[in-house]
Parts: C-alpha cells; structure tokens; sequence
C-alpha cells in the first residue's frame, strides 16, 4: 500500500459546534414529527451518535445500508445491503451520512423509500464536496462543505482505518 498521511482538516471543537447547530435545526423543523433518522452505514454512525444526543425532540432510530453498482452514472442502480427495521409508510426519514460526493448513493436511495411511502425523505451529511453534480441533489442539513479531497475521521475510513479520529483530516500520500 502506498505511504500516506493524515493532515487534520477541520478540529474537534469546531466540528462539535457545528453539530449542535445542525441539531438544533432538525430540531426546529420536525418538532412533534417523530421522524426516523435512518443512519447510513457505516460511516454515518459517529456523526449521527453527536448529532442525536443534541436534539430534543422524539424521533425514531433505524440503519440502513445501500451501495450503487461500480462503475454505472445512471439512477436506480442501488442495493440495499441492510434495510431498515421500522415500516416507513408515512413517516418522515433523515438520512444521516458522513459525506455526500456523488451523491448518488443518497439520491437513489431517497427515490427507493419515496416510492416505498415515506412522507418525506430529507439528508443530513456531516460533510459535502463542493464538486458539479450531473443530477439534482437537495441536501437539506449539512455540516461543512470542503474540498474535493479524499478524507478520513470522525467516522470516515480509509481500508477500514481512521474511523475513530476525533477530527476530520485529508489523506496526503508521500511520494516514493
Ligand atoms: P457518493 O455516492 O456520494 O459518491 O459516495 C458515497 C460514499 O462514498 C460515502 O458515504 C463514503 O462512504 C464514500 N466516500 C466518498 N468520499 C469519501 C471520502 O473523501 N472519504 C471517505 N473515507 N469516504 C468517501
């Protein structure tokens, strides 16, 4: 494997702040609405574990896995690799990610459980690229927009390392 870095990118207390700001968001917008914050497996489960303690008003959790096909642009292309527990029909879901790149994933996923019943399906990501996307994407609560990098932390891994990070850092690799 190629030698590599970490350089932090966004620090632990600003990401903190900026989780509560997000919470208290949601908060305002589905009061009394007991939505289900489906968390995206896997990265999204740091993200949601601080964004969840900081909102007070009910909600149900679920987890949810999916994946597009490799290689395909297209829509529609999804696999569910874990699906939720809870019915949906009428309810109002959060999806709760790490990080939007493409955003395919999410797009997809959202025309599955809109044709399934839920009520609304709305997206909080901890974090999105800024990057041009060839289909239209509304990301309704996120926590920082960054650069078109590879990151690591705060749930998100490179082969499976670095979920644990208390901070968000890009991936630098070291010339040989
Ligand atoms: P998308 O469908 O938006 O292109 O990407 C979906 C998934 O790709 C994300 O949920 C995440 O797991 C992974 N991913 C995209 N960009 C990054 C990144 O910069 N770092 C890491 N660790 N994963 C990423």
């Amino acid at each position: 494997m190629r030698e590599y870095q970490v350089k932090e990118l966004i620090d632990r207390e600003t990401i903190e702040r900026r989780i509560a700001e997000v919470a208290k968001e949601i908060e305002r917008d589905y009061a009394g609405k007991n939505p289900i914050m489906a968390v995206v497996l896997k990265g999204g489960f740091v993200f949601a574990a601080d964004l969840l303690r900081s909102i007070d008003t009910p909600f149900t959790v679920d987890f949810i896995g999916a994946s597009s096909y490799e290689g395909t642009q297209s829509t529609g292309d999804i696999k569910i690799t874990k699906d939720l527990d809870n019915p949906i029909t009428g309810r109002h879901i959060i999806l709760v990610e790490d990080i939007v790149d493409s955003g395919l994933t999410l797009y997809n996923l959202g025309e599955v459980l809109r044709k399934r019943g839920a009520l609304s399906v709305k997206i909080a990501t901890l974090l999105i690229k800024k990057i041009d996307r060839p289909f239209p994407l509304d990301v309704d609560y996120f926590g920082f927009e960054i650069p078109d990098e590879f990151v690591v932390g705060w749930g998100l891994d490179y082969n499976e390392r670095h979920r644990g990070l208390p901070f968000v850092g890009y991936v630098e690799f070291t010339e040989d």
